[in-house]
């Protein structure tokens, strides 16, 4: 019980007996249990950083700019150049993390009396993102090996009538990437009930060769909106900067529920600099990749079964007690996530040190 709970509170009532989101943050020799970047942001991005903030510091006795007009400017950039779409400034949104830019949409898409969608096993975050705004949540289903057929998709759709569904590609955490199609078909049917779909690209920059972003699919599409963040490729994740690309009447839509000034200038300037310095950054998305695939190949080789995975992440099954293999790393100084998926846990792509220690000490608890 928490503090908050046996203080007697008058709480509302849903949340009530509740424990707060939040994996163990613990200090340990390898970390891969929340999908960050685990290499130390370059000296040179640090610099640049520190030079930004620097300058913002100067003017901080002002508010900052509440349409964040330079980072937005940035951002399209990246993104036209990250996807081959042609993105504007004015199709920019930006919070801090994705979570606020998600909590943004369902503010103003869903509230309540209202419902959100998804399709679990998926981001644990979504359920309570929808209670946060007094939503009702639907959990849809996936079909075999956590993939999502378009037809499939497009029934539950047009059946459940959600006001915002949400499809997480690459999905957390199972690393399954979903074709154009699917969210073609999720788009088509949800036109019919005035449902807004949005398409979290949390880890859009590990997808495999080949697979494009719905971000190639915003022109016409007045209703569809795709979200990112810093918070992985970028190596930013303690900088919360997450953002989304839609049509402009969506982004202007979202100014009815941003509180003022919500995107501080220190936040500003750090993602400034850091988009200044992408290609730098970007540089250990390939590594952390070449990791991805090397940790699908050899669990392989050990006997469980890894998913196929477009993430910086992986997700295994085929472990008798995964408590028990959870355990026996973190006891080697590795943290990985428990997942709510039986005999099955999930690790992050870190360094290629990273990467061996876990193997090995995982190889040493299944020969244990
Ligand atoms: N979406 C997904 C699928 C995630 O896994 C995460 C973080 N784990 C987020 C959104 C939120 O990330 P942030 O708020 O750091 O941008």
């Amino acid at each position: 019980m928490t503090e908050s709970q046996s203080a007697d509170l008058p709480l509302r009532d849903e949340l009530k007996g509740q424990e707060p989101y939040g994996a163990p943050q613990l200090t340990v020799r390898a970390m891969l249990n929340v999908n960050e970047t685990t290499y130390d942001v370059p000296s040179e991005v640090v610099d640049a950083i520190t030079q930004e903030v620097r300058s913002a510091a100067q003017t901080l006795n002002r508010y900052p700019d509440r349409e964040f007009t330079t980072l937005r400017r940035k951002l399209a950039a990246y993104l036209t150049g990250e996807s081959g779409a042609d993105i504007e400034a004015p199709q920019i949104w930006a919070g801090n993390g994705s979570n606020e830019v998600m909590q943004h949409i369902l503010q103003a898409f869903a509230g309540p009396g209202r419902s959100v969608m998804s399709f679990p096993p998926t981001y644990s975050m979504y359920p309570l993102y929808a209670q946060g705004v007094y939503s009702r949540y639907i959990a849809g289903t996936r079909s075999a090996n956590f993939t999502q057929d378009p037809h499939d998709v497009a029934t539950q759709i047009r059946e459940r009538r959600p006001h915002v569904v949400i499809l997480c590609s690459p999905n957390n955490p199972t690393g399954t990437a979903l074709s154009l199609e699917v969210v073609e078909a999720a788009y088509e049917a949800a036109l019919e009930s005035a449902t807004m779909v949005v398409v979290d690209e949390a880890y859009g920059e590990f997808r495999q060769p080949g697979t494009p972003s719905a971000l190639t699919m915003l022109a016409d599409r007045p209703r569809l909106i795709v979200t990112r963040t810093m918070s992985k490729a970028f190596a930013l994740a303690g900088g919360r900067l997450g953002y989304l690309a839609a049509a402009p009447a969506v982004t202007d839509a979202l100014r009815l529920v941003r509180l003022p000034y919500h995107l501080s200038a220190i936040t500003q300037a750090a993602a400034n600099a850091a988009l200044d310095n992408a290609q730098t950054l970007m540089a250990n998305v390939q590594r952390i990749k070449q990791q991805r695939d090397r940790l699908v190949t050899e669990l392989t080789a050990m006997g469980l079964h890894p998913y196929p995975s477009d993430a910086n992440f992986v997700l295994f099954g085929g472990l008798q007690d995964a408590h028990a293999a959870w355990q026996h790393l973190l006891d080697d100084g590795i943290l990985i996530r428990e997942v709510a998926i039986e005999g099955h846990l999930r690790v992050t792509a870190g360094t290629e040190t990273e990467t061996t220690d876990f193997l090995d000490s995982l190889r040493s608890h299944l020969n244990g």
